[in-house]
């Protein structure tokens, strides 16, 4: 790919030993591509491996949103009443395959548990620190390099197609609320003067200042990982398979073609990363919430800024590549195919909002947000393992994961990050 050096050895097992090892960072998404890059910044030598090429995982096809303002999760109180309108609702957002709910079974009732006022306050306390300088991070990743240039600074807003939907969307305001995120209102034809892409079926806006997207998220992910190779870092293409442990430290990690000794390794295989804990005997409910987009090809035209659908839950980005809608939930398996439905619905909601829109053609997209059911990501340590862990970012993935990369590489260095890391603590599910 590009320019990454392909790291390969003939040997089939990269001796090094000790603390004078790399560390291994598996996952080459927006967590892991981060992660590599702020491990070299503190000075360390580091090998980043994904099975595939960086960045076409979730990190590919999301809707390249920076998104403070989802620091209130899915669970919140309003899910019970919600989930049930949606499922019987053909035009609903929500989708589950039924034949995967008795092994979906134990996390969703732990999922369902969240959506309490209190556990919905929790939780956005634990976002919050992850999201609120969300574009200040991002560029602090790429500061002084070409990729400043796929961050985008804008305005973002929730469309409506009432101001009584927006009335009925409170208590989620009232959260965003408690974070400091506060709209401005725009209601009747003056939405069709913010946003003259939408049609009469918005008739309110609320609108959040001082937010910002980016433009193409894979290719970012890429550049951020030849950035890393350009830098001395090492990519190796290769399905993890295994990490060894000796004396109670990890050792090496194995994959299909060599065995790499280690002195840290970094989990950040997204929704895969759950497959890797079982072979280390933990674990974890993680479930997959299925996202799908469609990205309009040669638009007639863009929104000026992105928005979020709320009739259909999907975000509206103008990339470089064309117009993205992303979003939906899909609960089912990560190792079955793409379901119609949703595609469908998004193209259905987007040529109600956007009338007027033409192209020349359609991309479709399936992606795994990796979901815990308390929506916190699993950022830290497992034991004195030297395993750490940087996945479980659900919704909220390439918001935090130049964060979570700066907070892994602090961890490692045994710096105190200035949050208090307890809410991501690997372990919480023992
Ligand atoms: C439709 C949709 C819209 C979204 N919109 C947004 C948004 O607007 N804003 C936002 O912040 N978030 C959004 N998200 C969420 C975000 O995309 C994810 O949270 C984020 O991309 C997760 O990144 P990651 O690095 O953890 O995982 P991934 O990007 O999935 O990367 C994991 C990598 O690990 C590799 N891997 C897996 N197993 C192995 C193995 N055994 N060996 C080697 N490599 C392995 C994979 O090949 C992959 O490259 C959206 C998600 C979806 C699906």
């Amino acid at each position: 790919m590009g320019s990454i050096n392909h790291h390969q050895s003939t040997a089939r097992h990269t001796r090094v030993s000790g603390l004078n090892a790399p560390i291994i960072v598996i996952g080459a998404g927006i967590c892991g591509a981060s992660t590599a890059i702020w491990l070299q910044r503190h000075g360390h030598e580091v090998v980043l491996i994904d099975k595939g090429t960086p960045g076409k995982g979730a990190s590919y096809g999301n809707a390249g949103l920076l998104a403070h303002w989802a620091v209130d999760p899915v669970t919140s109180p309003t899910l019970w009443k919600d989930s049930a309108k949606f499922l019987l609702d053909p035009n609903g957002p929500l989708f589950i395959k039924w034949s995967h709910i008795p092994r979906l079974l134990p996390w969703l009732v732990k999922f369902m548990s969240n959506a309490t006022d209190a556990n919905t306050r929790r939780i956005v306390s634990n976002l919050d620190p992850l999201l609120y300088d969300t574009v200040a991070q991002h560029k602090s990743l790429v500061a002084d390099t070409a990729l400043s240039k796929w961050i985008v600074d804008s305005k973002f807003s929730y469309a409506y197609p009432s101001e009584a939907a927006f009335n009925n969307d409170a208590y989620s305001w009232k959260m965003k609320a408690s974070v400091g995120l506060k709209p401005t209102i725009i209601t009747g034809s003056a939405v069709q003067d913010e946003e003259p892409i939408l049609g009469t079926s918005i008739q309110c806006l609320a609108v959040l200042e001082g937010q910002g997207h980016i433009t193409d998220p894979g290719q970012y992910v890429i550049e951020l990982c030849r950035h890393f190779t350009d830098h001395g870092g090492k990519f190796v293409q290769s399905e993890v398979l295994d990490i060894n442990r000796k004396n109670g430290r990890v050792s090496s990690v194995v994959t299909r073609d060599q065995t790499f000794d280690c002195s840290h390794t970094v989990v950040t295989a997204g929704i895969w990363s759950k497959d890797l804990m079982k072979k280390l005997g933990i674990t974890i409910p993680l479930e997959t919430e299925r996202g799908y987009h469609v990205m309009f090809e040669n638009p007639s035209e863009v929104p000026r800024n992105p928005m979020i659908m709320t009739a259909g839950k999907f975000g509206v980005n103008p990339m470089v590549a064309g117009l993205r809608c992303a979003g939906t939930v899909e609960l089912a398996d990560h190792h079955a195919g793409p379901s119609k439905g949703p595609i469908k619905l998004l193209k259905k909601q987007a040529s109600i909002a956007f009338p007027n829109l033409e192209y020349s053609g359609i991309q479709e997209w399936m992606g795994f947000r990796p979901t815990p059911p308390d929506s916190t990501p699993l950022i830290g340590e497992i034991g004195s393992t030297g395993i750490f862990t940087g996945f479980g970012h659900q919704h909220i993935g390439l918001s935090s994961g130049p964060k979570t990369g700066r907070l892994i590489a602090q961890l490692i260095d045994r710096q105190n990050p200035n949050i208090d890391m307890t809410p991501y603590s690997p372990e919480r599910f023992a």
